[in-house]
């Protein structure tokens, strides 16, 4: 019995021949056609400017540097989210602030940014940036974000580390915000195996962005440098990958919504689970399914049990992020908080929803859940 993870890597067919091109050519090294090439399809399909790196967390960092984040700036960030979307605001020597989410897309409430951002200006303590997150592929309400960014002037930052493939009232999530970064992660809709992406609205920001990611070389024949770089470029080895995963992402999406339809609708014996709403204007990628017991979880227990229990099948399954003003790295982070994250954490369950993932094995992780939350004895 093979294992079933959680969100494996799904490779298409062109992916070796744009990776064996590079041998062929033997660009190897960081830059190439294959570089060039992945950030084209990036740019189409964003409709922005895009530069290509090494991860989700570097873009973050680039895009924090482009808005010269510094020490004793504020960030606010959403708190449901993963640590490498907020570590890059300690690389910075800035402190984030964390905003919890509504009970509806799981991101960032409106209103505690609302009442955030008028404590903080009328402290003298504007933020410097806003980090929203699309969790799990599902788009934030970004009508109200955008329009209290506005009135605030606060540049937005997207993180749509997991939203690629998302749109929200006809915009792919990542062209919004006045930047934006993607993740291509092993475990991400589509993978280059380890990469990402900084997206901008303004080419000066991807200018700035690009020189930084590759040392900040100045135009010498020497090597001159007069600010601090960072070696954040993707190989190009990588970008072959990433070049064969964009044809098919349109593919992975559909088969992800697929996952969600088909667990929600056998799910739905068992009145109280729910799952992330997508409401009008917004399309999520479903990156993963994430069910909510909401408040029939014994404690914390029944999540537990079910997790338990996959894993005895061989079947990966993972809790809601532990939301960042709850983890430790973070405590002196002032946060505005309703108890949406930490509710999700502890009554949420990330279900397996690869791309590969076949209906009979949906049906077996659901007769899983169902024996634990109906307590039947499991026989394996
Ligand atoms: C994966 C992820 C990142 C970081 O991306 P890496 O490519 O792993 O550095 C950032 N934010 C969110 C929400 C993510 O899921």
């Amino acid at each position: 019995m093979s294992r079933i993870w959680l969100s494996p890597p799904h490779i298409s067919s062109a992916e070796q021949q744009y990776v064996q091109e590079a041998f062929t050519t033997n660009w190897i090294a960081p830059l190439g056609a294959n570089v060039t090439a992945f950030e084209k399809q990036l740019s189409d399909f964003t409709g922005r400017f895009t530069l290509a790196v090494s991860s989700g967390t570097a873009a973050m960092h680039l895009a924090l540097v482009c808005l010269n984040i510094q020490a004793g700036d504020f960030v606010f960030c959403q708190s449901l989210t993963f640590a490498g979307c907020a570590f890059p605001v300690l690389y910075q020597g800035a402190t984030p602030v964390f905003i919890d989410s509504e009970a509806s897309s799981w991101n960032m409430d409106p209103d505690l940014l609302e009442e955030a951002l008028k404590k903080y200006t009328e402290q003298n303590k504007k933020p410097k940036a806003i980090i929203v997150v699309h969790i799990y592929g599902m788009p934030a309400e970004m009508k109200r974000i955008q329009q209290l960014a506005a009135e605030y002037e606060v540049p937005v930052i997207e993180d749509a580390a997991e939203a690629v493939g998302s749109v929200y009232d006809d915009v792919p999530c990542g062209s919004m915000g006045d930047m934006a970064i993607y993740s291509f992660n092993g475990n991400k809709i589509i993978t280059t195996s380890g990469g990402g992406a900084l997206i901008a609205k303004r080419i000066e920001y991807i200018q700035h962005a690009r020189k930084l990611s590759d040392q900040a070389k100045e135009n010498f024949l020497h090597y001159e440098h007069s600010q601090t770089g960072y070696n954040y470029r993707l190989s190009n080895i990588c970008a072959g990958i990433g070049r064969g995963q964009m044809e098919v992402l349109a593919e992975r999406v559909e088969r992800k919504r697929e996952n969600f339809q088909l667990y929600s609708e056998l799910l739905s014996s068992i009145s109280f689970i729910q799952f992330q709403q997508e409401r009008a204007p917004a399309f999520s990628n479903r990156w993963l399914t994430v069910m909510n017991l909401q408040d029939h979880n014994n404690g914390g227990q029944l999540v537990q049990q079910i997790q338990v229990q996959l894993q005895k099948q061989e079947i990966e399954s993972r809790p809601v992020w532990k939301p960042m003003h709850s983890q430790p790295v973070f405590k002196n982070a002032p946060s505005f908080i309703n108890g949406v994250s930490d509710s999700l954490f502890q009554n949420g369950l990330c279900l397996p929803s690869g791309t590969a993932l076949t209906n009979t094995q949906i049906k077996q992780i659901v007769s899983i859940v169902e024996r634990v939350v109906c307590n039947e004895e499991i026989v394996i």
